[in-house]
């Protein structure tokens, strides 16, 4: 048989020779992925079981509840896409967005740009309300965008990971009431460290990420649905444009049916299963009060050291800071200087703030006093080698 074959055209004779791998000690206080749970790495280690396996099926049921618990709220369709956030987020408008519906995205930062980008490809009518990177709306701000451009979904981003702003939520569900539109909330880098309410603020779509507060690898995107948010998805006139991310066809899977969709990636809900069960042994309380007590001592010991913070302090997300980087400063040569020689991890600035801030992050596992402690000795010891001349070798 052998010799009937054609020969390889890539020869392993080629390749490089490969060891098995290992990865560097990182401490990840950038803006995801962050470190994920010890216990979260020995779930994602067990042996797969089938993804219709009643044992299987029942740890299903385990996520749905505990995502719920996560996200106070009992929508009845909560359940992780498999894929990163930005697939959850994907599905957010791929199930409810029909050609021709407007979409009103308030568009305070580089991910309010992505929604905006995602619902335009749906064939929706984009209409954006701006604010500058670092600021939140006000609702007078958002309720003259609902009258003027009467959506029927608007789309606002809770926690501005490119900016370091949490957006003041209250009232705003009520005002999506009286204008008759489904309120769809970016909830990536709130879940698990800031409070959220996703039920008691009337949020008809949400959707985050595995790999920031949640204290998991990248891989699931958390993702909720209301009753009105569903009831949009019912009386769809053609069918949910992606396959992939199609609740109706997904509900049959993740619902009593049981249907089979996709293959689940078992072992990444084993390791979110694990993850959120850590947060609800905690308690979402006290969880939300470790994120903030932890972001206020880096808050103050930053300010200590002279630095700025970039977004005013009722508005600052405990998830993740952004720090202006001083003039004449090279803020990328110093960040790499952080990770090559001591395998930290900070980010840059995106979009509007490139070259302007740090952002670090302090998100689920990693909120803790002591990786605080370490941050902020790092920017005491190593940032004065880089004032005065960016270039400074090391
Ligand atoms: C990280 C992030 C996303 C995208 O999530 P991925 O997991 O990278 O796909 C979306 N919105 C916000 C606010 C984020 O921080």
């Amino acid at each position: 048989m052998a010799t009937s074959q054609p020969n390889l055209s890539v020869d392993k004779n080629h390749l490089k020779s490969f060891e098995p791998i290992s990865v560097p000690e990182r401490l990840l206080l950038g803006p995801g992925p962050s470190n994920a749970h010890p216990d979260v790495l020995k779930a994602l280690s067990l042996h797969p079981i089938g993804h219709l396996d009643p044992f299987y099926v029942d740890l299903m049921s385990e996520v749905q509840e505990l995502l719920r618990y996560a996200w106070q709220t009992s929508n009845r369709l909560t359940i992780p896409m498999s894929g990163t956030g930005s697939a959850a987020m994907e599905a957010t408008i791929a199930n409810t967005v029909e050609e021709a519906d407007t979409v009103l995205v308030g568009v305070n930062g580089y991910f309010g740009n992505r929604l905006v980008d995602m619902a335009g490809r749906y064939k929706a009518n984009v209409e954006t309300f701006e604010k500058p990177w670092g600021e939140a709306f006000s609702l007078e701000e958002i309720e003259v965008a609902l009258k003027k451009y009467k959506p029927s979904i608007l789309a606002m981003v809770h926690a501005e990971t490119s900016t370091g702003v949490c957006q003041p939520m209250h009232g705003i569900g009520e005002l999506c009431e009286k204008y008759d539109c489904l309120l769809l909330l970016d909830t990536v880098t709130s879940l698990g460290g800031v409070p959220l309410f996703i039920d008691k603020w009337k949020v008809d779509l949400a959707y985050s990420c595995s790999q920031k507060g949640l204290s998991c690898p990248p891989g699931l995107g958390p993702f909720t649905m209301s009753k009105r948010a569903e009831k949009k998805l019912l009386a769809r006139k053609d069918k949910v444009p992606n396959w992939y991310l199609d609740v109706s066809l997904l509900n049959q899977y993740w619902g009593s049916d049981r249907v089979y969709h996709h293959t689940a990636p078992v072992n990444m809900n084993f390791g979110m299963r694990e993850s959120l069960r850590l947060l609800a042994e905690e308690g979402l309380e006290n969880a939300w009060d470790r994120h903030r007590r932890n972001a206020e001592k880096l808050w103050l010991g930053l300010v200590h050291l002279g630095l700025d913070l970039h977004v005013q302090e009722e508005l600052r997300l405990p998830t993740l800071t952004t720090v202006r980087i001083p003039e004449g400063l090279d803020g990328k040569a110093f960040s790499l200087h952080l990770l090559n020689n001591y395998g930290v991890e900070i980010g840059g600035g995106l979009g509007d703030l490139a070259g302007t801030v740090w952002r670090i992050g302090l998100m689920g596992y990693n909120s803790s006093d002591e990786n605080v402690d370490k941050i902020l000795n790092l920017f005491e010891t190593e940032l004065p080698r880089f004032k005065g001349n960016s270039a400074c070798a090391v």
